[in-house]
């Protein structure tokens, strides 16, 4: 697995007026001490968001305040195993039982909760249904907010600036970018994610599934597809 420092959570900013605390000078386990760190963290606090969670990963690294394997293991986690195979058997659950789709989109809290999913980011979650009338698209105008518990961390496009705002302008170039060409009869609505509301997208069943079962439909469903900007993978396209 690649990982990047763009992949992580959101780091808080650091830290530029705070106290030091107890025992601060002293050289810590990487030879800096609180005001090198400090001058370190107001070095970097005006550069690429990247550049700086790499920054503070090093010299957190250094000080044995964080363990890169077990960084790697959160990223995992959230990459690999609470990632968008979850959202995915959300969705396959949904196509194939009524009751609880209807569950799902009425309480989706409490529906994803069904499967085991729960947790930062997937409070307060509410599951929007495309049809051939209406095809919903999420974003997070404002920064990235996203239903962790679902689909795992953010793709890098979704926190971008330009997807944050051309979605809301003009959703439909964007789609199509995506590899969406959606008909003129179809509605599209583009839905602002927050910190105290997350949306999910339940794509549409794609046609000639009625055979598969749910973990081959859950094999059809991306990430992209439960963001808003594709649909669900045709049968033939599943890997
Ligand atoms: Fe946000």
């Amino acid at each position: 697995m690649t990982r990047t420092p763009s992949q992580q959570p959101e780091p808080a900013e650091p830290e530029r007026t705070a106290t030091p605390p107890a025992g601060a000078g002293e050289a810590a386990a990487g030879g800096l001490d609180w005001t090198q760190s400090a001058q370190a963290l107001a070095s970097v606090a005006g550069l690429d968001i990247a550049v700086r969670v790499k920054a503070l990963e090093e010299l957190l690294t250094r000080k044995g305040l964080v363990d890169p394997q077990a960084l790697d293991a959160v990223v995992d986690l959230y990459e690999n195993r609470i990632g968008p195979r979850n959202g995915a058997r959300v969705v396959a659950r949904a196509w194939t039982d009524p009751a609880y789709r209807a569950r799902l989109l009425a309480d989706a809290d409490a529906a994803i909760a069904e499967l085991g999913f729960t947790g930062a980011q997937g409070e307060n979650m509410v599951v929007l249904e495309n049809t051939a009338e209406v095809h919903n698209v999420i974003v997070c105008t404002l920064c990235s907010c996203y239903p962790w518990p679902v689909l795992g961390l953010p793709p890098n496009w979704y926190k971008s600036m330009p997807y944050r705002s051309r979605i809301v302008r003009e959703p439909r170039a964007v789609l199509a970018e995506f590899g969406t060409v959606l008909p003129a009869s179809t509605e599209v609505r583009v839905w602002d994610s927050n910190s105290e509301l997350r949306y999910m997208v339940l794509p549409r069943r794609p046609a000639g599934t009625e055979g598969l079962d749910a973990e081959a439909l859950a094999a059809l469903v991306t990430r992209d597809s439960m963001i808003g900007v594709a649909e669900a993978r045709q049968p033939e396209r599943a890997a």
